[in-house]
């Protein structure tokens, strides 16, 4: 895990993380760089983990310093360590389905979903959200199981209309409380993947008090989609060790 800078967010996601590896006995190691680390000292140090045997799965915490190209550094790194599953190759293996990593958020919410029972298969998904990281492979993931998936942003419009058609709606705005009741069709399963920050206190995209009265099924911040997304990261990297395994066979 590498982090640069002192981001108070990146830091408890870092921590988390660990936390996780140590549960699941798997051994990492923290690279903790000032914000002031150059580009090339960050690809050098990436450089590094790519070349060493005993490591199968690199991560940098994202958001990077803004003098530092994050794209550049995502496609620096070696696709099969990649457990975040954003380098370029990892992403196209995605779209055409034939994939080894998922996406950690988007993946854990298509277990959220799988665990509801209910099937996506000719589902109305809508999928509030575009990000890279987030909204479009989520909507990708949908779509391999069959949903009928609309991809939101800000400037669709009547969004709460659009909302309404869902069976299954994903929140990825990152906006507190943006999703209120009168934008989700009774019995729909609501996934909510913000994570703001409202006078100090954890919230996510969707006004939980009210919405939670007509869901099916709805995610709490905390405690919902940030866990399933770590979960997801030590899944990732234990395949990456395994395929890195077969290959030595
Ligand atoms: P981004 O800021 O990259 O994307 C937000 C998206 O929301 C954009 O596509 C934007 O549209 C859209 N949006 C903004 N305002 C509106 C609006 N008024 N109406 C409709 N759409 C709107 O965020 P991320 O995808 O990175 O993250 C989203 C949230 O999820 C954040 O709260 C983040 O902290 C959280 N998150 C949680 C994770 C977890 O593990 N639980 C992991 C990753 C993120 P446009 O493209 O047009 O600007």
């Amino acid at each position: 895990m590498v982090i640069v800078g002192d981001d108070p967010a990146s830091r408890v996601y870092v921590n988390n993380k660990k936390k996780a590896c140590e549960a699941c006995s798997i051994m990492s190691e923290e690279y903790a760089l000032p914000a002031e680390t150059a580009e090339e000292e960050l690809l050098a140090l990436v450089d590094t983990l790519n070349k060493r045997e005993d490591i199968h799965g690199i991560l940098v915490q994202l958001p990077l310093p803004k003098h530092i190209d994050s794209q550049k550094v995502l496609l620096a790194i070696d696709y099969r360590k990649d457990v975040d599953a954003f380098h370029p190759v990892n992403v196209g293996k995605i779209m055409i389905g034939n994939f080894d990593f998922l996406p950690c958020t988007p993946a854990g919410v298509m277990e959220l979903i799988r665990l509801t029972g209910i099937e996506v298969a000719g589902k109305e998904c809508v999928v509030v959200g575009r990000s890279n990281i987030v909204g479009k492979p989520q909507a990708m993931l949908l779509l391999h199981q069959n949903g009928t998936v609309t991809i939101c942003h800000s400037k669709t419009k009547n969004l709460a209309e659009v909302c309404r058609r869902a069976d299954i709606l994903v929140a990825a705005v990152g906006k507190a409380n943006f999703i209120t009741a009168d934008m989700v069709k009774p019995g729909a399963i609501v996934i909510d993947v913000g994570m703001n920050r409202v006078d100090g206190k954890l919230c996510g995209d969707v006004k939980f008090d009210e919405v939670s009265q007509i869901a099916s099924a709805i995610t709490p911040v905390p405690g919902g989609v940030g866990p399933m997304t770590i979960a997801m990261l030590m899944k990732n990297t234990v395949k990456a060790a395994s395929l890195k395994l077969d290959t030595l066979r």
